[in-house]
């Protein structure tokens, strides 16, 4: 973990902040990311992944948040291509897309549409077979990382379920188009996909076919909760290093303005905002470590403490640092705007609060 840590330090560099003004990480750069594995570290050294544990990806997720939140999306979205095609390939289908998806290419997951945001049972994208060949057409939007994919990883509906489909980015009748200006993790690539009538061969089409969109889509979602969840670990921490350091230094009013205890509560509340979503991130990769039942609940507890924490952690970073954090591309005002995204996907702050309040109506766990 050590060497990916370094090695995703080497990668952003000092460009954070260029790169999410900018827009955009430059295409190498997110292909030798992948080539190192380092944007889906949990995939097994035979499909040339770093074979990491959740935990152990789950701190280099908090790290890659820490420096960058763009290429933390990214981190994101791949590692949820790849347990997608993990969970429901087949060993030829594992064996074909997981080398690619940890040699150089990248995926995005394209599960929203304009009418199907919370609600993925309302989906319309059609995924159909007739012998060998699967047809797809359908409307995504604000697929993260699409800018830059070769792959998508496409939910669609199929018959009376659902499925997943793998579809090449170059493939006729796939159009991608950047969604303008986002207002945080500017250099994610975020993009609507259009998919029409697209033709990809049928061993593209994930096995569990048919399944119901809620044990697809959770399978997926449940990854990309973790992630989301220690990448907002990571932006309490850069959040807690840029507070600590300036308010060390900054003199007001005769003394550092640690020493005026207003601001102390600030660093106290911080330090504990840090370590409350950490523990909570460490739970729920033990729950995926460990294999337990309980993982999909934790799961949605991490995402749901760890946004909200950032989303608030944020906020404070800026109030504390005032003017010299209030430059559109400062760490805390990256964290800013970053986080409160994070408190919209993989299931917004209130989807969270309706699925935990669920699971304690029906007494599961
Ligand atoms: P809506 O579903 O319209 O919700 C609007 C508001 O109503 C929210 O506050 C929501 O919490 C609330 N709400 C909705 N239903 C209920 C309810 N039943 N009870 C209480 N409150 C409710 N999609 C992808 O497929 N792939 C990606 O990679 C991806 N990346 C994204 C990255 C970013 C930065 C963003 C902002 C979005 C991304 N999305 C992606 C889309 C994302 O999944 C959706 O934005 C999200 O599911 C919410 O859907 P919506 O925006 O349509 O909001």
């Amino acid at each position: 973990t050590a060497d990916a840590a370094t090695a995703l330090g080497e990668l952003v560099g000092d460009r954070a902040e260029e790169r999410d003004l900018a827009g955009r990480i430059p295409g190498e750069t997110v292909r030798e990311a992948s080539r190192r594995g380092l944007l889906c570290a949990q995939v097994a050294a035979e499909h040339g992944g770093l074979g990491l544990d959740s935990r152990a990806n789950g701190e280099l997720t908090a790290h890659a948040g820490s420096l960058c939140g763009s290429l933390r999306s990214l981190m994101t979205s791949q590692g949820m291509a790849a347990w997608t095609v993990q969970r429901f390939g087949t060993a030829v289908q594992r064996g074909t897309f997981l080398p690619r998806l940890t040699g150089g290419e990248t995926a995005g997951v394209a599960f929203s549409e304009s009418g199907a945001g919370s609600d993925l049972s309302a989906m319309r994208t059609e995924i159909r077979r007739e012998g060998d060949t699967v047809h797809v057409t359908g409307r995504k939007v604000w697929v993260t990382g699409a800018a830059y994919a070769s792959l998508l990883v496409v939910f669609g509906t199929y018959g009376d379920g659902a499925a997943v489909v793998v579809v090449p980015a170059d493939a006729p009748g796939v159009r991608i188009e950047r969604v303008p200006d986002p207002m945080g993790c500017r250099a994610a690539g975020h993009a609507d996909v259009r998919l029409d009538g697209v033709r990809v061969p049928a061993d593209h089409l994930l096995s569990g076919a048919g399944l119901p969109v809620a044990l697809l889509a959770t399978a997926a979602l449940t990854y990309g909760r973790l992630s989301v969840a220690w990448g907002c670990a990571g932006i309490l921490r850069a959040c807690l290093d840029s507070t600590a350091a300036h308010t060390r230094t900054r003199e007001q009013f005769g003394k550092p303005l640690a020493d005026h205890q207003l601001v102390a509560r600030h660093l106290a509340e911080l330090a504990v905002a840090e370590q409350v979503a950490l523990r909570c991130c460490e739970h729920a990769s033990a729950c995926w470590d460990e294999n337990r039942p309980e993982l999909g609940t934790q799961a949605v507890v991490a995402k749901y403490v760890a946004s909200r924490e950032a989303t608030k952690g944020a906020a404070t970073a800026v109030q504390v640092l005032a003017s010299r954090g209030a430059r559109d591309g400062h760490p805390v005002a990256r964290a800013y705007r970053d986080a409160k995204l994070m408190e919209i996907i993989e299931g917004s702050t209130e989807i969270s609060q309706l699925l935990l309040a669920d699971h304690v109506r029906t007494g599961r766990g």
